[in-house]
């Protein structure tokens, strides 16, 4: 017999959560390792489920913050031009419509190398970031952005709001996804934000993942993949309302929830909009999720018997991006070196070691030209059209794209 799956509880509400998809065992997705290294890889169980009660997707295993979080953590959100305009866009959007009252305060969460609280600094605002990862954090204090080495949670939002008053906005991207403990988040966020301020986040949309079959956008760090409804349960748990919704198409498709305090705002057409929608695709229920679980399996069939192909024919086949999302790829799909021979990255300390898991070789994008390889596995599809841009030549000289977002195919 197999061992039955443990009762998992939602980390929102309490109620019990439905395992829909189990990708194995997975390392963490940014431990890159020096290739000559002999210690233990940590390994745990990338498994997804949905709440019954409250239908957030989340993960059934949550891997520790400071294994993730710590002093050398690799992505640098100013790393892509078109990430930067996004978070410019974002910044002007606050300064003209939520900053204007004499002596306004933003502060973010995971401010990253501060790529959005650079506009706000530029504009002479008071800010404040949260990073507990301390390299992009002096990152982002090189530049004269104020940020706190530490977790945006109850105890340091208060203390926050005790020295510098209350925030007219509180923001996080790519943030909130991470925490399994939204509980003191959102305390922390009741502590800090003024009375008709607006706590607003930015994610990864449970809509795109399943209508993309983007299973990579499960991994450690990805432990709530949300919804417009799921949202709205879990900011009516904490006492907020979902007062308006964006999607967004970067990072593969995500959407932006801007809550406030309950009845201190009309929540917008979009709300409704976004929820009519989700209803209509049938997007919250376990079925739809289950679907999406044997399009996961479909997918990594499709790509594995391709890769074995080319392979076999002697083509010479590498990735680009060494990214967090491919972790989940390369574990769950069983693709090592044998099948990829190497994969291209840009950042520094990425290159010359070998990725979490799989050990496929990470090599600097000098060597992506030298020789042009016969295919290239994106696995930075989010960014396909910068990255296709800047590879034109690869093209040009009979070089193929092999994506596998919707599905397994050649470009
Ligand atoms: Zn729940």
């Amino acid at each position: 017999m197999p061992n039955e799956p443990v009762a998992v509880t939602c980390k929102v509400c309490g109620g019990h959560v439905h395992e829909f998809l189990d990708l194995g065992r997975q390392p963490l997705s940014d431990a890159f390792r020096e290739p000559e290294s002999v210690a233990p890889e940590f390994f745990f169980r990338l498994a997804v489920g949905r709440c019954e009660s409250c239908t957030m997707v989340q993960l059934t295993e949550s891997v520790p913050r400071e294994k993730m979080f710590h002093e050398d953590y690799p992505y640098h959100s100013s790393g892509s031009a078109v990430m930067r305009a996004h978070f410019a866009t974002v910044a002007r959007r606050f300064l003209d419509t939520e900053l204007a009252v004499p002596d306004p305060f933003i502060v973010e969460m995971g401010c990253n190398d501060g790529v959005m609280l650079a506009t706000i600094n530029q504009a002479g605002v008071r800010h404040l970031g949260f990073e507990p990862s301390n390299g992009v954090a002096e990152a982002a204090r090189a530049q004269g952005i104020r940020v706190r080495t530490a977790f945006f949670e109850e105890e340091t939002a208060a203390r926050v709001r005790a020295q510098e008053g209350p925030a007219q906005v509180i923001y996080a991207a790519n943030t909130m996804c991470h925490i399994p403990y939204p509980e003191s988040i959102f305390r922390g966020v009741d502590a800090l934000l003024a009375p008709d301020g607006v706590f607003v986040f930015e994610d990864p949309y449970l809509g795109d993942l399943v209508a993309k079959t983007s299973f990579d956008q499960i991994y450690d760090e990805h432990f709530f993949l949300f919804s417009g409804h799921s949202v709205r349960a879990m900011a009516e748990h904490y006492g907020f309302q979902l007062v308006d919704v964006d999607r967004l198409a970067v990072h593969g498709g995500e959407v932006r929830y801007t809550l406030a305090r309950a009845g201190a705002r009309v929540p917008s057409a979009a709300v409704a909009g976004l929820l009519a929608e989700e209803d209509a695709s049938g997007l919250s229920d376990l079925t739809t999720l289950r679907r999406f679980g044997d399009s996961v399996l479909r997918v990594r069939d499709d790509l594995v018997a391709l890769l074995r192909r080319l392979r076999a024919e002697g083509s010479l086949v590498v990735a680009y991006g060494a990214t967090a999302k491919s972790a989940t790829v390369t574990n769950f799909c069983g693709i090592g070196p044998e099948l990829v021979s190497y994969v291209c990255d840009s950042t520094p300390a990425k290159q010359h070691r070998i990725t979490p898991g799989k050990h496929i070789p990470v090599r600097p994008p000098t060597a992506f030209r030298d020789p042009y390889p016969d295919y290239a596995l994106l696995f930075a599809w989010n960014h396909a059209d910068e990255i296709m841009a800047k590879e034109e030549e690869f093209r040009r000289r009979g070089g193929q794209w092999i994506s596998y977002v919707p599905d397994v195919r050649v470009l």
